[in-house]
């Protein structure tokens, strides 16, 4: 996956492939799990409002969480939820032996408040590792459950024995849900981290400075060529549509790190 021109000596890292391999490990494992305890472990989507993409994107979730072994625990809530409703419904799930991971489809509509939905998913249960709970034990390198995109390009990054110790790592882009996490995880890996953002003087200077660049600024074409030092590994986690079609996303590896966050959870429940 690289944001660079493609030439012969350009290799790509293929993230379609390595989240099928990441999913049958996972798969493997559940049947593992599932005779030992008698029980799968169980996600829990939460889909509030009509958002096409956000459909489109639980039914994928729920369709490989079946393919993996997994139980499918789907609530849909209507646009007009009340905020006291979605609350009580995560709670539900939240004390529910069978729902191992809670996930929250984000957006949810703008009269809700998300940070309080959040906060009523237990820990344990964070699959998406967006709670409050869950970014603090990140920020201190402590184990918990970690934000799937972010720890998607690391698998990415592991699977091709991308090294990241001692090297320099630049992160363009300090969302909550990607950019912030994804350098802490590669601070926790030993590489030496740049967060860049929208205010970054110079781009280009630190972009071309970096061994391993993660693209995460939600621009499409913000990097080109001129940004990337030659062998650099470059990881584009923005998914965009353009005139020449779809360019960037590691979506796959998104829900295969989900499907294995699931798994981890309910390993940690019934372990106790
Ligand atoms: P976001 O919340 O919009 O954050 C974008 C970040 O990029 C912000 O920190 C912003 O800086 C920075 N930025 C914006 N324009 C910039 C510029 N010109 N130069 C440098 N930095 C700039 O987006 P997000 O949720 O983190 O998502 C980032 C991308 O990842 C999007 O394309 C999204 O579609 C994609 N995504 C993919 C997956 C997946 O499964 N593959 C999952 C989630 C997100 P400020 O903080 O200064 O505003």
């Amino acid at each position: 996956m690289s944001a660079g021109p493609r030439s012969l000596n350009t290799a790509i890292l293929d993230g379609a492939a390595t989240a099928a391999r990441v999913r049958e490990d996972v798969a493997a494992d559940v049947k593992r799990f599932a005779a030992r305890h008698g029980w799968a472990p169980g996600l829990a989507t939460v889909l509030v409002g009509e958002d096409p993409a956000s459909a489109i994107y639980v039914a994928s979730k729920r369709r490989l969480c079946v393919e993996a072994g997994m139980s499918d625990h789907h609530r849909k809530l209507p646009a007009d939820a009340g905020q006291e409703e979605v609350e009580r419904v995560l709670r539900e799930l939240g004390a529910d032996p069978a729902v191992s991971g809670i996930l929250l489809q984000l957006p949810v509509p703008e009269h809700l408040d998300v940070q309080a939905l959040l906060a009523c998913i237990p820990e344990g249960k964070d699959v998406d590792g967006l709670t409050t709970a869950s970014a603090g034990l990140l920020a201190q390198n402590r184990q918990g459950l970690r934000p799937c995109t972010p720890s998607g390009v690391i698998e990415l990054l592991d699977t091709y024995r991308v090294p990241l110790e001692g090297r320099h790592a630049v992160v363009v882009g300090r969302s909550e849900l990607v950019g912030k996490p994804m350098s802490q995880l590669l601070l926790a890996r030993h590489a030496t981290v740049t967060v860049c953002h929208s205010r970054t003087a110079d781009l280009q200077t630190h972009c071309r400075s970096a061994d391993v660049l993660v693209a995460a600024a939600g621009v499409p074409r913000l990097i080109g060529a001129a940004h990337v030092k030659p062998g650099a590994v470059v990881i584009d986690v923005g998914i965009h549509r353009t005139d020449d079609g779809l360019c960037g996303g590691v979506g796959p590896m998104t829900i295969a790190m989900l499907l294995r966050n699931t798994l981890q959870a309910a390993t940690r429940q019934a372990d106790g």
